[in-house]
């Protein structure tokens, strides 16, 4: 979906929920889109410049929250229309955020350590004034983990001191992070399945799981899963897939990624597309799965892990095909909710067990499962647009009752 194709799909939420044009007109252009210059010294002592982003879509319904990606493509539309998607995550979450989302224009894979972190703390030393506990929340996002969060939070601290560390959320919980939110994404992913099998009467025992990438989400998508009793026949990261129809030894599997920095499959990484299986898991960039693909796919569920994984040419085809696809804005928004839990705690000055977020994850995925399942009862629609209409519906609703729209 580009941003185009996100505001007609806003704009048809607005037809079918029969609000005012102005409606639209409120959610259109980004309350601010900052792209800056991010200088930092190499190993070898020259200053090299990449480019930094941070937009803030919304902040009507609290202050701006969204993760930063490190990405060598990442630019200003891009990091806008992730933002436009978590003003829609956070809204139908209902969560008390707006939707924000910051990058820097950098390949992980070309710095060293020492560089990484000199680029994070410039981006950091920029993005400073723009961010806050009740201002701008960031967050991780692809490359970006939590040793990253822990050199901005040391890096913005220098700057603008805060005794709080509810600045950011995804932080190691030995600085105030929440046990629970390095899973916390891939959790949310298998809550929406599971009520999606609910729905079809079905179970996660011997269910055939295929996954597109092996990073944070991808990862724990496939240990929970095995984990619950389902088989997962293909995983993939950037350079190939491991297929095994009985079922992949996961830890194996990615302790070779871990020692060797790939996994090592003996298929080309686009073959996870063309697997048999009952779901599959796009969990890497956006885009990946396009109208030719989406013909190839062999699954009864698709469940967006990455954010915008399939195209709208795609989810045409899905529809005709059948396919469900239980979209990004509700699938993966396990990441954020864990965020919410971990900014409240901060705030609040409490300390969380693992299994108290986990258990609030849980409860947040059902509950904005089941908004979703019964708007796609009521309208007869895919499962994305009713998390559109959702999403639309509570955002008109704060509009209304903050007398902005009719
Ligand atoms: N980057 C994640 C997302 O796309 C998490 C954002 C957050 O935790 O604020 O939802």
């Amino acid at each position: 979906m580009n941003t185009q194709e996100l505001y007609a799909m806003i704009n048809e939420a607005s037809e079918h929920l029969e609000l005012h044009d102005d409606f639209q007109q409120l959610l259109r252009i980004p309350e601010r889109q900052l792209a800056f210059s991010v200088p930092y010294e190499s190993d070898e002592g020259s200053m090299r410049v990449v480019e930094g982003f941070r937009t803030l879509h919304s902040s009507l319904l609290g202050p701006g929250k969204g993760g930063i990606r490190l990405h060598p493509e990442t630019n200003i539309d891009e990091t806008s229309l992730l933002a436009s998607w978590m003003t829609m995550k956070n809204a139908l979450m209902h969560l008390p955020f707006g939707g924000a989302k910051g990058g820097i224009a950098a390949d992980p894979k070309q710095l060293s350590d020492k560089e990484r972190e000199r680029v994070i703390r410039s981006y950091i030393r920029k993005l400073s004034p723009y961010i806050g506990r009740d201002q701008d929340i960031p967050a991780p996002d692809v490359n970006i983990g939590q040793q990253e969060i822990g050199w901005m939070l040391d890096e913005y601290e220098k700057h603008l001191h805060d005794p709080y560390n509810a600045v950011f959320t995804g932080k190691d919980p030995v600085i105030g992070g929440i046990p629970g939110r390095v899973e916390a994404t891939a959790a949310g992913v298998v809550h929406t399945i599971r009520c999606w099998l609910k729905e079809q009467d079905r179970s996660l025992n011997n269910l055939k799981v295929a996954i597109q990438g092996a990073g944070n989400v991808g990862s724990f998508c496939a240990r929970i899963l095995a984990d619950k009793g389902a088989i997962i026949t293909a995983i993939s990261d950037s350079s190939s897939t491991v297929i095994d129809e009985n079922g992949i030894n996961v830890e194996k599997v990615l302790k070779t990624k871990t020692d060797t920095g790939s996994l090592g499959g003996d298929h080309e990484s686009s073959a996870v597309f063309e697997v048999p299986c009952d779901v599959l898991i796009p969990a890497a960039m956006g885009g990946a799965i396009d109208e030719e693909t989406a013909r190839l796919i062999q699954a009864d569920l698709i469940a967006e892990g990455a954010n915008g994984p399939v195209t709208a040419d795609a989810d045409r085809v899905l529809e005709e095909r059948g396919i469900d696809v239980l979209p990004d804005i509700l699938a993966n928004a396990g990441g954020v909710v864990v965020s919410y839990l971990e900014w409240r705690m901060n705030e609040r000055k409490e300390e969380w067990s693992k299994a108290d977020a986990l258990s609030q994850l849980e409860h947040y995925m059902r509950q904005a499962f089941s908004r979703t399942n019964r708007t796609k009862q009521e309208s007869g629609v895919s499962y994305r647009r009713a998390a559109y209409y959702t999403a639309c519906r509570r955002l008109a609703d704060v509009m209304q009752a903050r007398g902005l729209i009719k």
